[in-house]
């Protein structure tokens, strides 16, 4: 066993410091501090280099953990940079943003007497060690092949396939109906989580490896599905899951309920400095007002926190279940309390009341039932007890559904399940139609951006087979 690991009885955890709680309630930074070299390597020495490795096993990207921790805990940072980034398309931004807690960390086997590894907090300083030291390079494709894939969406499940595609040779090209490339790593996620740079240097590297991106081309309205497929000789649809899943009642047309991702993505485009009129106007401005979130996910979370960096009077987060039945990460229900958002657990809202404008939501308690046929505790309404909150500002935070591409884009013949994603055969990511495959959220349904890469890197993988078998010899240009 090397002599740099095995500590973790002498050592105790010391995950990376985080930011007091009235610094990073003013600003839009990433609340976590990087490891130094000496604090990631000490870290990484707790790690048991275990014969079969847990950690790993449920690392969706079936990372190779203790070889990269191990090169770490030895200093040896370039050559853990390539064991990392062998699996893994951005392991900067998965060591940032992925639930460790329900991962690789959550089933560290030291974790019951001695607290886990930090992988990923030393998995991000790896790759953050390796950009600053210019170890990361564009993609050199090795050939140039004149086989070119049409990639929709570029969110980290088409983004993964792009790189994989392009190192391969292949003629890459990426379209998004928005104007930067990261999907939701851009827009929805908030700064404090994942600061936009590290997107936006990915996205730059990417181009100058070759990937050609195609940005303010909606497919449905700006060029059709078919004519996609006739410009490419395979196409993905990575487009992920946009249709938010909305709340009826009384008053729910009020002005100020307002959707959680127009919410975010205003926060987002403003903290990039662009124009936001629905923000400039205050529309989606919580600063100064009273804020209700309705939801319980990743994403209630990142609104209420990006309220109260927006400067909110107050932030309530209403969720029916309680918290040991939250789908959201209990890392950042943790960071949120601290913020100082208060959580109603147990509630739902029946009715909000106002003119126009919304001044609150009317609530009722609910209490935990049986197990439903998913296995998770049925909910079920308290008679008799309403009670009222006082809010200026409803952000809906309910969990989104996939856009029903079949009829937006006249393909009926494009399989869909029950639920609305695309039907794929699991082992070639190939949809219904011949040359056309999916990853990521779109097939999943809404998950993880980790579980993206995954499914970008497998589609790219049987993308690549696909286009062997139909490549007639020589199908190649030479290298400009
Ligand atoms: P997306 O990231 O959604 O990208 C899809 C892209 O397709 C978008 O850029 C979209 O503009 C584009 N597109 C869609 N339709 C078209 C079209 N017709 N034409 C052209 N382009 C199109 N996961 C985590 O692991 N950790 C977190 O902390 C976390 N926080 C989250 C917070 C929020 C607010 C949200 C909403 C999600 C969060 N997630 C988190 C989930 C994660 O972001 C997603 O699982 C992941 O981004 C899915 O990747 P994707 O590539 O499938 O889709
Ligand atoms: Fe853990 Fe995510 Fe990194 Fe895998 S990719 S090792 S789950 S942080
Ligand atoms: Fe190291 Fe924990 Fe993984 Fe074991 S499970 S190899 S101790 S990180």
């Amino acid at each position: 066993m090397p002599e740099a690991m095995l500590k973790f009885m002498q050592l105790p955890q010391q995950p990376p410091e985080k930011r007091a709680v009235e610094s990073r309630q003013r600003d839009f930074h990433e609340i976590y501090a990087s490891f130094s070299a000496t604090e990631a390597a000490r870290q990484a020495s707790r790690c048991s280099q275990c014969g079969i490795p847990f950690c790993s096993v449920h690392c969706p990207l079936g990372n190779n953990i203790p070889d990269w921790l191990k090169l770490a805990a030895e200093g040896r940072l370039e050559e853990a940079y390539e064991v990392s980034s062998s699996t893994n398309n951005f392991p900067e931004i998965c060591g940032r943003i992925c639930p460790q807690d329900r991962l690789c960390e959550g089933n560290c086997v030291i974790e019951k007497s001695f607290d886990s590894v930090t992988i990923g907090a030393v998995e991000r300083f790896i790759t953050d060690t390796a950009f600053r030291e210019g170890w990361v390079k564009p993609i050199v494709a090795p050939t140039e092949l004149t086989q070119s894939v049409g990639i929709v969406g570029a969110g980290p499940a088409g983004l993964a396939a792009a790189e994989q595609l392009r190192r391969l040779g292949y003629q890459v090209h990426v379209y998004d109906r928005h104007d930067r490339v990261g999907g939701l790593l851009i827009y929805g996620i908030p700064g404090f989580k994942l600061e936009k740079d590290i997107v936006l240097r990915r996205a730059a590297l990417l181009a100058e490896g070759g990937v050609h991106f195609h940005l303010n081309v909606e497919v449905g309205r700006d060029v059709t599905f078919g004519e996609l497929r006739a410009r490419h000789d395979a196409v993905l649809l990575a487009v992920g899951v946009y249709a938010a899943r909305d709340i009826g009642g009384p008053g729910a047309g009020l002005t100020g309920i307002v959707p959680a991702l127009d919410y975010l993505v205003a926060s987002n485009r403003k903290g990039l400095g662009d124009a936001v009129p629905a923000f400039d106007s205050g529309a989606l401005d919580a600063s100064g007002r009273d804020v209700v979130v309705i939801g319980g996910g990743d994403t209630a979370m990142d609104c209420v926190r990006t309220a109260v960096r927006q400067g909110a009077a107050s932030v309530t987060c209403l969720y029916r279940r309680d918290r040991a039945n939250m789908p959201g990460s209990l890392r950042e229900v943790a960071n949120a309390e601290e913020e100082g958002v208060r959580f109603v657990w147990l509630s739902a809202p029946e009715a909000f009341f106002g003119d126009e404008q919304v001044q609150g939501v009317i609530a009722s308690r609910m209490r935990l039932g049986l197990p439903d046929s998913s296995g998770r505790q049925s909910v079920q309404t308290v008679p008799d007890s309403q009670f009222r909150l006082e809010a200026s500002l409803v952000i809906k935070a309910l969990g989104f559904d996939p856009e029903d591409l079949p009829s937006l884009w006249s393909e009926d013949t494009l399989d869909v399940s029950r639920w609305g994603t695309l039907k794929i055969n699991p082992k070639s990511f190939q949809t219904s139609l011949p040359g056309v495959f999916a990853a990521g959220d779109i097939v999943r349904g809404a998950s993880l951006v980790v579980w993206a890469i995954r499914d970008g890197r497998d589609a790219a993988a049987q993308i690549h087979a696909y286009l062997a078998q139909t490549a007639s010899p020589g199908l190649r240009v030479a290298a400009e």
